[in-house]
Order: C-alpha cells, then sequence, then structure tokens
C-alpha cells in the first residue's frame, strides 16, 4: 500500500477489515458498543477540556448537551440489537403462503461519516453508533474546524474500538476530499449546504448513497394567544445555548407587532437569568468557534436595529446574546443561516401571513410554533413542511430517539437516531426462500395464460395474508390442544 495517498491507504485497511466479517457479529457489534460507552464514561475530562478549549463550553454543558444523549443512544442499541437485527416478516400474497417472506437487515461495508464541529461529539459519534450495530466497518472524519475535539477523538477512539474497523482520520479540506474520492457504501455528512452538495457529487462518481444531515432558516412562530413569558423563555434558551451554534437553533421570530416589545422585554429578562448581567464572564455561555464565523456574524447585524445585546470582542469571539428589530425579508440577516447568538424579530399580520413567509422559503430543519391553540398548531402543520415540527419548545425533539431527525428538501436528506439510524446503515433485504413443492399452485402464471388461470392468479396475488397471525393462531391452539390434554390425563388419574 506504500505510494498511495494516506486517507486511501484507511480506507483499504477498512475494507480489508470488514471483509474478514468480523464486525458482523452481533456478538463483535455490542463489544464495540460497549467499548464507545466505556469511553464517554472514563474519558469525560479529556473530552470536556477539549470542548472547552474549542467552544468555551462547560463541563455540566457538555455532559448535558451531548453525552447524555450518546449514552442513551448507545443503551438502547446495546438492549435492542438482536431485534433490530432479526429477519422481519412481513404480510405475504397466498401465492407465497407457504413459503419463509422476510426481511434481512444487513450492513452495508465501509460507512464514512464526516462530522461538524458545533456539537462534534454529537453529530461525529451518534452515526457511528449506527454504523457499529448495523455491523459496518466506518472512517471518522471528525471536523478541523473544533481541532482540540478532533485530536481527542483520534487518540481516543483507538484505544477502545477496533481500529481497522473504525479509523479516525484528522485533517482539513484536503484530508477531507482525499477521502472522497474512495468508493464507500454509504456517507453520513454533517455541516453545511454548500459542502453537502460536494460531498453528494463524489458519491454520485461511485452511485454511493448519502444521509445529508444540513442545516438551515429554522423559523419560529409565536402567536399572540400564548404564555409569552413561557414561550419566550424556551426560546432564549433554544437561541442562545451553544452561542447560536445549533442546527435547529430558532433562527428568527416571526410575530404580530402588538407582541413584539413584549417578545423583547422577556427575552431580556431571561438572558438575564440565564447568563447574568455580563454573559462575557458567565462560564455557561459560550464562544464563536473561528474568527471566521466570528466576523461572518457580526456583518449580519449591519442594517438592523439592535434591540438587546450587540456587543462583541474579537479577541474572544464574544458575540453578546442579541436581538434584532426593523428585520425585513432584505436584510443581511435573513440571507443565511445565522448560526450564531442573533435573533432577528419579523413583523407579519398573523398566522395566515407566517404560513406564506415559511413557505416562500426553502424547507427549513426545524419549524417552531408557540401558541396555546391546538388548531392553529394543527394547521400548521398540515400548511408548511420541514425536518421537523415542534409546538411549544425548542431543541428537545432531539432528544427522542424514536422520532427521525434529518431535513427536506434543502434541510437535507435521510434521517437517524435510534433504530433510524440502524435501518439508514443497513440494507434491508428482501429474501424469499420458496419450497419446490406445490407446482400445482403455479399453473396459474405458466402459459397458456387463460381466463380462468387469470381469476385464480388475481385472487393468489392480491388476497394478503398475515402469515405470523397465522403461526401464531396455530401456536395457541397447539397449546389449547397440549393443555386440555394434559389435564383430560390429570382427571383420569385421580
Ligand atoms: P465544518 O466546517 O466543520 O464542515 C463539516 C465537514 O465538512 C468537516 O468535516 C470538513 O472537513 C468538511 N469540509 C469542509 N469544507 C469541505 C470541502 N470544501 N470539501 C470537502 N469537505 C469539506 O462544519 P460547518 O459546515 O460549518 O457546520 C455548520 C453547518 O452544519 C450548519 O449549516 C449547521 O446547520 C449544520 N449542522 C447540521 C446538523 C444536523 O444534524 N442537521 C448538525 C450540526 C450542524
Amino acid at each position: 500500500m506504500s505510494g498511495m495517498p494516506v486517507e486511501q491507504q484507511v480506507v483499504a485497511r477498512a475494507r480489508k477489515a470488514f471483509l474478514t466479517g468480523r464486525s458482523k457479529a452481533l456478538s463483535y457489534r455490542l463489544s464495540q458498543l460497549k467499548g464507545l460507552r466505556r469511553l464517554i464514561t472514563e474519558k469525560q475530562r479529556d473530552i470536556a477540556d477539549a470542548l472547552r478549549k474549542d467552544l468555551h463550553k462547560s463541563e455540566n454543558a457538555t455532559q448535558l448537551y451531548e453525552m447524555i444523549g450518546l449514552e442513551g443512544e448507545i443503551d438502547l442499541a446495546v438492549s435492542h440489537l438482536s431485534e433490530w437485527a432479526a429477519p422481519r416478516p412481513v404480510e405475504q400474497s397466498l401465492l407465497t403462503v407457504a413459503d419463509e417472506v422476510y426481511i434481512q437487515p444487513e450492513p452495508l461495508g465501509v460507512v464514512l461519516i464526516i462530522g461538524a464541529w458545533n456539537y462534534p461529539w454529537a453529530v461525529t459519534v451518534q452515526p457511528l453508533i449506527g454504523a457499529i450495530a448495523a455491523g459496518n466497518a466506518a472512517v471518522i472524519k471528525p471536523s478541523e474546524v473544533s481541532s482540540h475535539t478532533s485530536k481527542v477523538m483520534e487518540e481516543l477512539l483507538p484505544l477502545y474500538l477496533d481500529k481497522e474497523l473504525f479509523p479516525v482520520v484528522t485533517g482539513g479540506v484536503v484530508q477531507t476530499q482525499e477521502l472522497l474520492k474512495q468508493r464507500f457504501d454509504h456517507i453520513f455528512y454533517t455541516g453545511n449546504s454548500t459542502v453537502g452538495k460536494v460531498v453528494m457529487e463524489a458519491a454520485a462518481r461511485h452511485l454511493t448513497p448519502v444521509t445529508l444531515e444540513l442545516g438551515g432558516k429554522s423559523p419560529c412562530y409565536i402567536d399572540k394567544d400564548c404564555d409569552l413569558s413561557v414561550a419566550c423563555r424556551r426560546i432564549t434558551w433554544g437561541k442562545y445555548v451553544n452561542c447560536g451554534q445549533t442546527c435547529i437553533a430558532p433562527d428568527y421570530i416571526l410575530c404580530e407587532p402588538s407582541i413584539q416589545d413584549k417578545v423583547v422585554k422577556e427575552i431580556r429578562k431571561c438572558i438575564k437569568e440565564f447568563y447574568t448581567d455580563d454573559p462575557k464572564t458567565c462560564p455557561d455561555y459560550s464562544r464563536i468557534v473561528s474568527l471566521r464565523h466570528f466576523r461572518r456574524i457580526v456583518a449580519l447585524m449591519e442594517g438592523s436595529s439592535v434591540a438587546i445585546g450587540g456587543e462583541t470582542d474579537e479577541a474572544q469571539c464574544y458575540i453578546a446574546p442579541t436581538v434584532l428589530t426593523e428585520v425585513t425579508s432584505e436584510s443581511k440577516v435573513m440571507q443565511e443561516e445565522i448560526f450564531g447568538p442573533l435573533l432577528p424579530i419579523i413583523p407579519i399580520s398573523g398566522t395566515d401571513e407566517a404560513i406564506e413567509f415559511i413557505n416562500k422559503r426553502e424547507k427549513p430543519l426545524a419549524l417552531y410554533v408557540f401558541s396555546s391553540s391546538d388548531k392553529m398548531i394543527k394547521r400548521m402543520i398540515a400548511d408548511t413542511s420541514s425536518g421537523a415540527l415542534l409546538a411549544n419548545d425548542c431543541l428537545v425533539h432531539y432528544t427522542l430517539s424514536d422520532l427521525p431527525f434529518g431535513g427536506v428538501g434543502s434541510s437535507g436528506m435521510g434521517h437517524y437516531h435510534g433504530r433510524y439510524t440502524f435501518d439508514q446503515l443497513s440494507h434491508l433485504r428482501s429474501c424469499l426462500i420458496k419450497k419446490l413443492r406445490m407446482e400445482r399452485v403455479n399453473q396459474v402464471r405458466y402459459p397458456p395464460h387463460t381466463a380462468q388461470k387469470l381469476r385464480w392468479a388475481r385472487l393468489f396475488l392480491l388476497k394478503r395474508v398475515d402469515v405470523g397471525q397465522w403461526r401464531r393462531a396455530a401456536q395457541a391452539v397447539a397449546l389449547v390442544t397440549l393443555a386440555a390434554y394434559v389435564v383430560q390425563r390429570f382427571l383420569q388419574k385421580s
């Protein structure tokens, strides 16, 4: 392999390891998942230190926003693995009633996981959990932007996982592009949509399927008919956590002018409560990840009025929690995903205009609606589209493993979390095992194609049968018969 670029060598080794078949054994998958779980528990301090250096995250915030979720996902995969990986029976037609028909999930092969920097453990290791559970090999490429975390991952993962099956490749765009030249069986990318297109183009060369976890502008509509103090508290949390660098952070608020002042007042109160009078010295308030992003976000304030915050410090990449008013669709801050602690408020005349405003734009990753009217919430669900809709809160849908997480349209394709990650990184193989008996039944499909055969074929093909239910019923009958027999024998003897 000498002479090959390092990235090519790594992928070749991962493929060779996959072809040994060891990643397929359920016991091996479980041992790797448990290794990952141990890493998270035993190396908490190293993980937290790196995130503090990268994003000024406190240790408790790291636990709350990244590690607890990963622990839950690993535990779920460990406890459900045998069920997820088992053959899945399906309904059959009368034509196949005597046969074995099921879906067998099987590993795809070698998966490339490209992570982003904002929650670097969550977005990189969460797909890895599914890749391991599904029996794949995975090449892990953490983001170079969160460089301390990337280094820690490179050091720690090989201590707890099979390093041939799950190698870590660090580096920047050059290394990622070298990786993208290789053939993978799936690419799981988290990041911005511009690079998402680069990834998809590279994947197309090998016809490799992709999952793209992208971002965009997630709107937050506040209906005037709702408890504004609770709504603003939840919005303040969802917006300013991780300094606004959250893919599902509410990007902007839509509300009627009559409640705007109250919204600003409530958010100001919550900022003070969460981050004190001086967020810059508050350990729970993060920093912008890089100077490039700092300057980009500061420039977005241009042309809008600062109602709260607005203070910046380039030396620390600090931007205060900020609310912007006098914002229109044409304002700079409305031209791209903010991904920082600026919260513009856009006045609209009511629900109709909010729906129109949302539908005129790209489909968002998350849509937030605050209202005490169920009817209004259901209308929002019916009349808009987004990766997810969350009513009367922010972000927390991410924590539910049973809800598929992902975008739609320009906010992404594919979804994951819990069993969805397992399925996303598996091939759902259709298996039909016929017997060589009962050839008479097949006469209906062999020429000559008579009208009578067609009538039978219609019955055989269109009648759907839940064979599993039949089997369960037959087992129940057998059990009852056996019990009756035992009782009868017992009564005869006594
Ligand atoms: P980033 O800059 O770290 O890029 C992501 C990955 O792409 C990195 O690993 C990087 O090496 C690679 N990359 C960057 N430029 C490349 C290029 N030209 N060619 C090949 N690879 C390249 O992260 P980012 O894009 O700044 O992340 C922020 C974006 O990610 C936001 O849009 C956010 O909404 C989105 N995001 C989405 C989710 C989600 O789950 N949907 C989660 C987190 C972040």
